[in-house]
Formats: C-alpha cells, sequence, structure tokens
C-alpha cells in the first residue's frame, strides 16, 4: 500500500466519526415572520451617516463620526464560529485556501427547469460573492440526485456513492419533507465534516426551503444564499444587521465587515496531500 492510499484511509476514518455536526445547523426565520424587519430600509440603517443635515453643528458631526466608527468596529469584531457554543473543540474550523476549487453541486428538487435554471445562477452569484473575502474558489458540477435525512441534517448522494471531499452539497427541500423547515426557517447551512486536527472542514451541506425560494425575489434568494453559505464556511450568526451573517431573511446582498474578517480567520492554509 503507498503512502498516499494509507493518508487517504486515515483521514475517512477520522472523519466519519464526527458527521453529526448537523446539530449545529441553524435556522433563519421566514420571510413572513420577518416581514417588518425587511420592509424596513436597510439601506439608510447601513449608512446611518449619510442624512447629516447642514444645520448640524461640526461639534455633532464629529459625535455621529465617531459613533459611526464605534459601529463600524463592532460590526467588524461581529462573527463566531459556528462550532463555538456547542463543538468548542471544533471553534474556528475551516475551509483550505487550496489552489483547487471548492466544488458544489445540487439537487433542484420540486424547482421546474426555468426555476432550477435560475436558482443556479442566484447560487452561483452567492459563492462568488465570498470568493474575494474568502480566498476560496468554488466551482459548479451540476445537479445531482441527493438523499436529505432531515433529522441528522445530512445530504448525501442518492445513489450511495461515497460523498466528495472540498464539495458542498446543496438542495431544494419541500416543506413536507422537513420538520426543519417550514415554520420560522426557511434555509439551513452547515459544515458536515471537519478533519479535527486541522480543524479544516471538507464538506459542507445547506438546503433550502422549495416554496419559500419561489414566491421571494432574486435579491432575497441570493442574500438568503449567502447566508446559508456563510454557515457552510463555519459562520455563526451575527448581531449586526449589516452583517450577511444577521439572522433575518432581508434582501440584503453585500458581505459585512464581520462576514469578511470571521472568514478570513477561519480559513486554513492548504496542505495539499499532507
Ligand atoms: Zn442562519
Amino acid at each position: 500500500m503507498t503512502a498516499a492510499a494509507s493518508t487517504k484511509r486515515r483521514i475517512a476514518i477520522a472523519v466519519s466519526g464526527i458527521v453529526a455536526l448537523a446539530l449545529l445547523a441553524s435556522p433563519l426565520p421566514t420571510a413572513a415572520a420577518s416581514a417588518a424587519t425587511a420592509a424596513a430600509p436597510m439601506a439608510a440603517k447601513s449608512h446611518p451617516t449619510k442624512s447629516v443635515s447642514k444645520a448640524t453643528t461640526k461639534a455633532a458631526t464629529k459625535a455621529t463620526a465617531a459613533r459611526t466608527q464605534a459601529a463600524a468596529a463592532v460590526a467588524a469584531a461581529d462573527y463566531s464560529s459556528i462550532f463555538a457554543t456547542q463543538q468548542p473543540a471544533l471553534t474556528n474550523s475551516g475551509w483550505a485556501t487550496c489552489a483547487a476549487a471548492i466544488t458544489w453541486s445540487v439537487d433542484t428538487g420540486g424547482l421546474s427547469a426555468d426555476e432550477a435554471a435560475a436558482q443556479i445562477a442566484n447560487l452561483t452569484w452567492a459563492f462568488d460573492q465570498w470568493t474575494p473575502a474568502s480566498g476560496l474558489a468554488f466551482q459548479y458540477t451540476g445537479t445531482e440526485s441527493l438523499a436529505y435525512d432531515d433529522a441528522a441534517f445530512s445530504l448525501k448522494p442518492a445513489n450511495g456513492s461515497a460523498m466528495q471531499s472540498r464539495h458542498v452539497y446543496l438542495a431544494f427541500v419541500a416543506d413536507g419533507d422537513s420538520a426543519r423547515l417550514g415554520g420560522g426557517t426557511v434555509g439551513l447551512g452547515s459544515p458536515s465534516q471537519v478533519w479535527p486536527s486541522t480543524k479544516e472542514i471538507i464538506t459542507g451541506a445547506a438546503v433550502f426551503r422549495t416554496d419559500h425560494v419561489k414566491q421571494a425575489n432574486a435579491r432575497e434568494d441570493k442574500s438568503l444564499y449567502m447566508h446559508e453559505l456563510g454557515h457552510v464556511l463555519g459562520l455563526a450568526h451575527a448581531s449586526e444587521t449589516s452583517n450577511i451573517m444577521y439572522p433575518v431573511v432581508s434582501d440584503h446582498t453585500d458581505l459585512g465587515a464581520g462576514d469578511v474578517n470571521g472568514v478570513r480567520s477561519m480559513n486554513k492554509p492548504c496542505k495539499a496531500a499532507a
């Protein structure tokens, strides 16, 4: 047996012992539950200093600037690892920044061909938003029939083939097929497998509620995908609305400073074939 083969087997065994990371899947409230928030002027909230009137005194302007700086600092530090509270040994796990792209496939479920094409484009766009921030490249490999285990929160090839490494599995799931989706939740995302010694995430999964995606507009869908991919990349929820990891549905499609700092801090150097 070659050294490479034995290394490969060792990795596979280690990973199979910690597949239960799905408990960390973080629910995103429905559009209905968050309609008031979504309707609020998010852009205005994100830029609180833009409307300072001419009558504003110099002192007040300075105070506003100071508050803005403080708010920016809060937002920049507003990130945490999805593992921090429930699996502290894996805190700050992240994907490795290898040159080879992280691949992703999707089960488009009950979407029509046209709907599937539109959502695959939105998903591709959402992955691309994370690339400059994370240094991670992503590559779509096609649609794939996946088996979704709602209780365990796992997505696996339906034909029983082995899960790929450095791969993200995505699926559109009907409300009736999930106890987790529905009610207050329209999407879920999480790392699925982590190599414990290096804290390198090697697979991830996210699911989206089909009926929600169909009725939401494209910006809301893109925002949802960016959010769930943030979980796949290792991020937990944020408390500042300027961060995409803020856990309420919106049409916000810009990464915040906390999102960027978070994913950068969790990424791991590439140790190809180590
Ligand atoms: Zn979430």
